[in-house]
């Protein structure tokens, strides 16, 4: 059994699949371990900030407190919407972490999560960002020096693509195999004029394998630890940042993000 406070997943992404970890506030699990097991998750009534750590009723965008969220770079608005991002201007919440967050190299991306959505993300955060997003397969088709330029090219693009994950349809397969590199010429004739020095066709389709045993027929619902206090099943795959369950239900276990549990088997 294990007793901590819920957390984003990490991941790495080993030869043959992609392997999670989980810090529970100081101790660090593997939850590919638990694939094939009932597992139950109780909450414990209490929750913490990500950040100040500070005990409290309620968080905000995936473990902030509201103090937190109101003033921390990382729930600026601009983490929606790359393109609100002003940090070239001088202008943040705090331009330390924007001189090391904003104004670093950025990708524009296409991802198969189901259907193609494209996306925006720091070059640090590749494959990172793609596995949090449970996404099948994903390309690089733009590469622009600070947010808020690939910000500009996604918006450009959403009106091609989707920018939503449906998180349902990404949960209930391994999504059938899209030609990125098709989309990708798609989005390249598509683009307009002034962006079209970003673009890049340097890049393959990176494929990323998650390790589900194997699917439900039908994905039921997310289930939620401050409705139910208590979530239990047989886990049979994790994609994305859910857990999910032969019963069909899944867990989002980012946005439990400082749920104080206990995990038991
Ligand atoms: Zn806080």
């Amino acid at each position: 059994m294990y007793k901590g406070i819920l957390n984003k997943m990490r991941a790495v992404e080993t030869d043959s699949s992609i392997n999670y970890s989980l810090d529970l506030g100081g101790e660090i699990v593997s939850p590919n371990d638990w694939i094939g097991k009932n597992i139950t998750i109780d909450f414990l009534d209490e929750i913490y900030c990500c950040k100040c750590h500070k005990k409290v009723k309620q968080v905000y965008m995936s473990g902030y407190c509201y103090s937190c969220y109101k003033n921390s770079p990382e729930t600026d608005e601009n983490i929606f919407k790359p393109e609100l991002d002003m940090a070239h201007l001088g202008i943040s919440r705090d331009m330390n972490w924007a001189k090391e967050v904003s104004l670093k190299k950025h990708f524009v991306y296409l991802a198969n999560t189901g259907e193609v959505k494209v996306g925006v993300t720091r070059e640090a955060n590749i494959p990172s960002r793609w596995i949090n997003q449970g996404a099948d397969s994903a390309i690089i088709i733009a590469e622009a020096p600070n947010r808020h330029i690939a910000g500009c090219i996604e918006v450009y693009l959403k009106k091609f693509f989707s920018d939503k994950t449906k998180w349902k349809k990404m949960l209930s397969s391994s999504n059938e195999d899209i030609n990125l590199e098709e989309q990708r010429n798609i989005a390249f004739s598509k683009i307009h004029p002034v962006l079209k020095n970003f673009l890049t066709d340097e890049f393959k389709t990176k494929y990323l394998n998650f390790p589900v045993s194997i699917y439900p027929e039908h994905i039921l619902q997310t289930q939620k630890l401050k409705k139910n206090k208590s979530i239990k099943g047989k886990l049979i795959g994790i994609k994305g940042q859910y857990f999910i369950f032969e019963s069909g239900d899944v867990m989002n276990i980012s946005s439990h993000a400082g749920f104080l549990v206990n995990i038991s088997f």
